[in-house]
């Protein structure tokens, strides 16, 4: 097991389905310098995604003996389907590499719990009619599977002040700004360099 290692930032993303979070997410690769971390997931591929880079997708047989084999970090059942992160992918963090995850509340809680450095962020959408919007406009899920979206969003948005920032996404430049200006807030932030600075060489001079 990876100790609790302060020298890559470890960043969890939050948001209910439909926020734009990878939207939030894949312009935040391009300011910062991340590793993102590739779910497991049981969900159907759609289509436009990736194996291997917007998921590993894997069948709950497989899902279930990486449980068993103990190879998760965190993982969850949401929308119906297994979702999980691998205790790999936080391996880049000893090497000073900052590493993202993109998971749900449930994930999160999990990972705050064994982790007390992972900084999490919550993303709220506009609101709960724009968020139905977008979710219907995108086409990606069907009717019932909106509704479920819809009400676990609700769920979601109750644990807001589980995180150590919240963020409304009202236009996703913006969004993607203020999560930039976190991210490099918390590079230099007393609590997380402390590790790094050697008082000592201050006091020889
Ligand atoms: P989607 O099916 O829209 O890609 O993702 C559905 C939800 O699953 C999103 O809220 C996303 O953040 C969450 N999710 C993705 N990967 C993981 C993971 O590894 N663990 C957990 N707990 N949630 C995840």
């Amino acid at each position: 097991m990876i100790k609790n290692s302060n020298k890559g930032l470890f960043v969890v993303l939050s948001a209910p389905s439909g926020t734009g979070k990878t939207t939030i997410k894949n312009r935040l690769l391009q300011k910062d310098s991340f590793e993102f971390s590739v779910s497991y997931t049981t969900r159907e591929l759609r289509s436009g995604e990736k194996d291997g880079k917007d998921y590993h997708f894997v069948s709950r047989d497989i899902f279930e003996k990486k449980i068993i084999a103990g190879e998760f970090l965190e993982y969850a059942e949401v929308h119906g389907a297994y979702y999980g992160t691998c205790i790999d992918s936080l391996k880049p963090l000893l090497e000073g590499i900052n590493v993202l995850l993109d998971i749900d509340v449930q994930g999160y809680l999990q990972v705050k719990k064994k982790y007390e450095n992972a900084l999490g962020i919550f993303i709220f959408p506009p609101s709960l009619l724009e968020l139905r919007s977008r979710l219907e406009s995108r086409g990606l899920n069907t009717a019932t599977d909106i509704e479920t979206r819809l009400k676990n969003a609700k769920e979601e948005i109750l644990n807001w002040d589980r995180y150590d920032y919240a963020v409304l996404n009202d236009e996703v430049e913006n969004t993607t700004k203020t999560i930039h200006g976190i991210v490099l807030a918390e590079q230099s932030s007393v609590k997380r360099k402390r590790w790094e600075i050697n008082t000592d060489a201050f006091n020889k001079s």
